[in-house]
């Protein structure tokens, strides 16, 4: 095991064999994805990994098969020093973190490359949203023109470009919506152990009831809601989500807007290289496209779906439609819009753990031939969060 650079190599080490790598929310939920891609994928022959911690630095760095740390114990994550000397720095630990840590990185001098899930910095006028298979030509627009900051979508943007980008790139959507029907992993890990302890502590609540098929159903209703209202620990969420729903996912933007349904219009619009928010070198591809949503948390475990409404600019048959959504990007495919196909390959137990994203429920409304619906789902924690990640640490290294 080699000790970290001394010097401060920055960007010339990222033209290196294999540069340091600095990587921060390893063990959160998306950066847990995140690693696990690497090792499966024998990554680290690229790179060379070095662990920070913001709340274990000194305890032993993480070791996997194919993922060898540079340094045997964790470096602290707001040693400014220590994240300087690396060349790319790629960070799931969240947005309070990179409000801490980015600018006194800058502030330093540093002038490395930022990978990051946190939407802090995704509509900064220097930084690119990446989601590769989209849009690689606004990446690759941005890498020549000196963009240092690469940051990965929202996730259920990412998810549903990934799967109705062949519409997007075609330029054939004039408008659209998605209501999104949101994983409880969206919130990170803790939010996932809270949504299975309320299962637990509401299913325990009328065990009795439930062992006992005579038991009445109103009474196992009534016992359960009494739980719900009183009982269960919501600490994460704020109320309970078990046998329950939340229509406000992220901040209160005070105009009747959460802030993940901001999100939706613009990170889409930027991602695409349209509308005005666009990084250095980036070629204005064309107006933003009025997307809106309203987005939902529901008691799903992991990966988010979303209901989209679609005007398009063409009167195309649904044959046509499945064909460039199918094409769009290599991981879309369509699900016939049948009842069997669609329950089983359209849920976010078929979508979890699946680079594939499932687009279903594809036919034309009543409004109108040019008005379409489709349902997707996708596995926010890998197209909606560490995948793009991956690879954009892959085109920084230059080995995608
Ligand atoms: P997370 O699971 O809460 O992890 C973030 C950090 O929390 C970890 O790196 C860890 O830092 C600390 N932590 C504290 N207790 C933990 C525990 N019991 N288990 C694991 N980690 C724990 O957050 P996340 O969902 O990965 O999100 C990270 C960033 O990605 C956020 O900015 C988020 O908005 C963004 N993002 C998330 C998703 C998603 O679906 N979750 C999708 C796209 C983007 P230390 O090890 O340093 O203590």
């Amino acid at each position: 095991m080699t000790s970290a650079p001394a010097a401060s190599a920055a960007t010339s080490s990222v033209a290196a064999e294999t540069p340091s790598v600095g990587l921060i929310g390893w063990r959160g939920m998306v950066g847990s994805v995140l690693l696990q891609r690497f090792v499966d994928e024998g990554d680290a022959a690229h790179f060379d990994p070095v662990f920070f911690s913001t709340s274990n630095a000194g305890g032993p760095a993480p070791t996997f098969e194919n993922l060898e740390p540079q340094t045997s114990e964790l470096q602290d994550a707001y040693d400014i020093d220590a994240l300087r000397k690396l060349p790319i720095i790629v960070t799931a630990q969240g947005g309070d973190y990179t409000k801490a840590v980015y600018p006194k990185l800058r502030e330093a001098g540093w002038d490395g490359i930022w990978i990051d899930a946190a939407s802090t910095l995704r509509m900064d006028g220097s930084s690119i949203i990446t989601l590769d298979p989209i849009n690689r030509d606004v990446i690759d627009a941005g890498l020549d023109a000196g963009v240092k900051e690469f940051i990965g979508g929202n996730c259920t943007v990412s998810c549903m470009l990934m799967g109705l980008g062949g519409l997007f790139k075609e330029n054939l959507v004039e408008w659209g919506t998605a209501m999104t029907y949101q994983a409880a992993s969206g919130g990170g890990a803790q939010h996932m152990r809270e949504l299975l302890t309320q299962f637990g502590a509401l299913s325990s609540t009328v065990g009795a009831e439930l062992d006992d098929p005579a038991s009445a159903i109103l009474d196992i209703d009534r016992k359960v809601l009494e739980a719900q209202r009183t009982g269960v620990d919501a600490s994460q969420f704020g109320v309970p989500l078990a046998g329950s729903l939340i229509p406000w996912i992220d901040a209160d933007l005070g105009n009747g807007v959460a802030k993940e349904e901001w999100k939706g219009g613009v990170e889409t619009n930027k991602i695409l290289g349209r509308g005005d928010s666009l990084a250095p070198g980036v070629e204005r591809r064309g107006d933003a496209i009025p997307f809106d949503s309203l987005c939902v948390r529901v008691g799903a475990l992991r990966s988010h779906s979303q209901a989209l409404t679609l005007k398009l600019r063409e009167d195309l048959s649904v044959g046509e439609i499945e064909s460039i959504i199918d094409k769009g990007t290599e991981y879309s495919r369509v699900i016939p819009n049948e009842k069997d196909a669609t329950v089983a390959g359209l849920t976010p137990v078929a979508a979890t753990g699946e680079l594939t994203i499932p687009v279903g429920r594809i036919r034309k409304l009543e409004m109108g031939p040019e008005y379409i619906s489709a349902f997707t789902v996708g596995d926010q924690l890998l197209w909606g969060a560490a995948e793009p990640l991956r690879r954009m640490l892959l085109i920084a290294v230059g080995k995608l």
